[in-house]
C-alpha cells in the first residue's frame, strides 16, 4: 500500500554537464519503472537543466535544502516557490550534514518543513542518531526529539505528503550500514511516534526511507523489512548503474 521511494542525494557533486550526462544514462535504465517513486536531488543550479532532461521519464527532482521565507534580504537562500519554479517537487530537509555543518536545529527544520508544505513541496524529513547517541543508548530519545521538534505545529492533514528518512549519522558515507534488524527497529519506533503525533491513518501511510551506505548489495535485505519503504542514497546515487539497480531492487 505504500509506494516505495528511492531518492538520490547528489550532495555537492555534478556540474551541469555531468548532471545531464548522469540523467541521460539513468533514464533508459529505469524506463518503465512505475511501482517505485524515483527522485534525485542535485545542487540547486542544475535543477532548471534537469527538469527538461527528466520530462517524459519517471524521475522527479528534489532540492537539497530550502529556506522558510518566500523572499527578502536573506543572502544565499532559496525559497520554496523558487525551488518549485526551478523544477523541484520534493526537498530534503534536516539532512545530518546540514545539522552538523550548517547549524540546522529541530527548530529550523520545523520552519522549513512548514514552509515547504505551504509551498506545495514534499519534504523528505531527515532524522538520525549519532554514534555517540547510539552507544549511550539514546537512539529512540533522539529520534523522538527530532520527530516532535521537526513536526511541531504540523497537523495530520498537513503531514500527509511528508516522507521521513531515517539516516543514522554513523552510517552516512561511511560504508557502515545499519543491519536490517537495527534499521527495522528504528523504523518501527518512528512509525509509532508518527502514530502518537498524527494518528494511525497517517502512520500507516507515511513512507519511511532508510539512508546510510545503501548499495545494490544491501538494498534487498533492507527493503524486505516491513517498515522500510525506500532509501535515501548518497554515494551509490552518483553512478547510473548502481542507482538503477537500487530502483530495481525488487527484480
Ligand atoms: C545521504 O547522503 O543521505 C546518504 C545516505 O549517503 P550515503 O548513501 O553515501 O551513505
Amino acid at each position: 500500500m505504500r509506494k516505495p521511494v528511492i531518492a538520490g542525494n547528489w550532495k555537492l557533486y555534478k556540474t551541469k554537464n555531468e548532471a545531464l550526462a548522469l540523467i541521460e544514462e539513468l533514464a533508459p535504465l529505469v524506463a518503465g519503472v512505475t511501482n517505485v517513486e524515483i527522485i534525485v536531488a542535485p545542487v540547486f543550479t542544475v535543477l532548471p537543466t534537469l527538469i527538461r532532461a527528466v520530462s517524459g521519464t519517471e524521475i522527479g527532482l528534489a532540492g537539497q535544502d530550502v529556506f522558510w521565507e518566500e523572499e527578502g534580504a536573506f543572502t544565499g537562500e532559496v525559497s520554496p516557490h523558487m525551488l518549485l519554479d526551478a523544477g523541484a517537487s520534493h526537498v530534503i530537509i534536516g539532512h545530518s550534514e546540514r545539522r552538523q555543518y550548517f547549524a540546522e536545529t529541530d527548530q529550523t527544520v520545523n520552519k522549513k518543513i512548514k514552509a515547504a508544505l505551504k509551498g506545495a513541496l514534499v519534504p523528505i524529513f531527515c532524522i538520525g542518531e549519532t554514534l555517540a547517541s547510539r552507544e549511550a543508548g539514546e537512539t529512540f530519545k533522539v529520534l523522538e526529539q527530532q520527530l516532535k521538534g521537526g513536526l511541531e505545529g504540523v497537523t495530520a492533514t498537513q503531514f500527509a505528503p511528508v516522507i521521513v528518512a531515517y539516516e543514522p549519522v554513523w552510517a552516512i558515507g561511511t560504508g557502515k550500514t545499519a543491519s536490517d534488524e537495527q534499521a527495522q527497529e528504528a523504523h518501527a519506533f518512528i512509525r509509532g511516534v508518527v502514530t502518537e503525533l498524527m494518528g494511525k491513518d497517517a502512520s500507516d501511510k507515511v513512507r519511511i526511507l532508510y539512508g546510510g551506505s545503501v548499495k545494490p548489495e544491501n538494498v534487498k535485505g533492507l527493503m524486505s523489512c516491513p517498515d522500510i519503504d525506500g532509501a535515501l542514497v548518497g554515494g551509490a546515487s552518483l553512478k547510473a548503474q548502481s542507482f538503477a539497480s537500487l530502483v530495481r531492487f525488487g527484480e
